[in-house]
């Protein structure tokens, strides 16, 4: 059982964005990025609506951006989705499965954490 002070559950935009924030607070995030790392804008082209990109930028290369953001600034990113999780008491309970790099002998790696940021 490892205990994570702060688990992000989702690799999309509002993940990173939680990840980038958590870190810059010195909460050393650990963010599980499910089946779609980079969530839905990987499934798209130019994005045309964000500022800061005067001539667009493609949904891949935006997330990519998000995510070494991220890691910069002192995120971990792992392989994995939240299968189940007991938020009832604290510290708060969770279950992934599908790392690429097993943690020990358990193949559903459990997990203790003192915050957690729900998927949006
Ligand atoms: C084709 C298309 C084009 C789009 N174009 C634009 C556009 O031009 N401009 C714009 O502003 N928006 C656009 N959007 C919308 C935009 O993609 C979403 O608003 C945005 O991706 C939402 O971000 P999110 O992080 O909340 O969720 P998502 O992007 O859906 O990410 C969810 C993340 O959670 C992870 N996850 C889910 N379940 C689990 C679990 N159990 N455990 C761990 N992780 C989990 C997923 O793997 C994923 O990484 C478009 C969407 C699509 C589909």
């Amino acid at each position: 059982m490892e205990r994570i002070k702060c688990l992000i559950v989702g690799g999309g935009p509002a993940g990173y964005t939680a990840a980038i924030y958590a870190s810059r607070a010195d909460i050393s995030p650990v963010v599980y990025e499910g089946v779609q790392p980079g969530g839905q804008l990987t499934t798209t082209t130019d994005i045309e609506n964000y500022p800061g990109f005067e001539n667009g930028i493609s949904g891949q290369q935006l997330v990519d951006t998000m995510r070494a953001q991220a890691v910069r600034l002192g995120a971990e990113i792992r392989t994995g989705a939240i299968t189940k999780a007991d938020l009832s008491e604290r510290p708060f309970k969770l279950v992934i499965d599908g790392e690429k790099e097993g943690r020990g002998r358990d193949p559903h790696h459990r997990y203790w954490c003192d915050s957690k940021v729900p998927r949006t």
